[in-house]
């Protein structure tokens, strides 16, 4: 059962809206590594965990993302609020929010794109779904770091902040998860990989290039068992 509680999870505070930004934050509103696609995610793994323990962690933080919605939404409608009536200037800046969402926020990313489901990676294997979760959150935790990048409003700064370190959180969360179930790092799903194409590596990408030769370095031949064969770079990268 879902409730909603009027309290946001943090105190937004937008002390001078930025059109332009709103509409970047879309990109974590309803963008392919946004709360939406996030929460979703997390929440449909959930439905198909059986564990009691792990389930529960992903409706935790499911739910959380929702909470991170709803954040990230009210703060992008604090920036896009000049579109409510916007001069011509500023209706140019983002013609499609203000035309056809009038200032409000939808389920699209900062270029209009529309959200979908094809965001979402639910594979029904539990350990597989953890390692998406890893992934995304990283991926999460990078775009508001480039959010803050590009804001130097305090109140927004300070929300967005918050919200990339609760990626980080659920970072540490999903990785406890996956450690705690004893698999060795490359032991997915049920059947044994063939020891005879295992351990070895396609040289697929021969010759030189602009970054010079770089073939087989130690840490390739000692995770496949191969022959090492390192080239110094500084004696192949060739200068323009
Ligand atoms: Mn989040
Ligand atoms: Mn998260």
């Amino acid at each position: 059962m879902y409730h909603h509680s009027k309290k946001l999870m943090y105190t937004v505070r937008v002390d001078e809206p930025d059109v332009r930004f709103g509409q970047m934050l879309l990109e974590q509103f309803g963008g392919p590594n946004g709360e939406l696609a996030a929460a979703l995610q997390y929440t449909f793994q959930a439905h198909n965990t059986d564990d009691p323990s792990r389930r529960d962690l992903l409706f935790d933080i499911g739910t959380e993302e929702l909470a991170h919605l709803e954040v990230i939404g009210t703060l992008a409608r604090a920036h896009l609020a000049p579109l409510k009536k916007p001069s011509i200037t500023e209706a140019a800046v983002a013609p499609m929010l203000t035309l056809v969402g009038g200032g409000g926020v939808g389920p699209f990313d900062s270029q209009g794109n529309p959200w979908t489901a094809a965001y979402l990676k639910i594979s029904g294997q539990l350990e597989v779904d953890l390692r998406s979760n890893l992934a995304a959150e990283a991926r999460a935790k990078i775009t508001y770091e480039r959010l803050l990048d590009l804001c130097n409003d305090r109140g927004t700064n300070d929300a967005l902040q918050f919200l990339m370190t609760r990626e980080i959180a659920h970072m540490k969360a999903f990785g406890a998860a996956l450690e705690s179930m004893n698999l060795d790092p490359f032991e997915i799903g049920k059947r044994d990989p063939s020891p005879e194409f295992v351990d070895s590596h396609v040289d697929s990408s021969t010759g030189d290039g602009e970054l010079g030769r770089s073939e087989h370095p130690d840490w390739l031949a000692d995770a496949l068992n191969i022959e090492p064969n390192p080239v110094d770079p500084k004696q192949t990268v060739r200068t323009k």
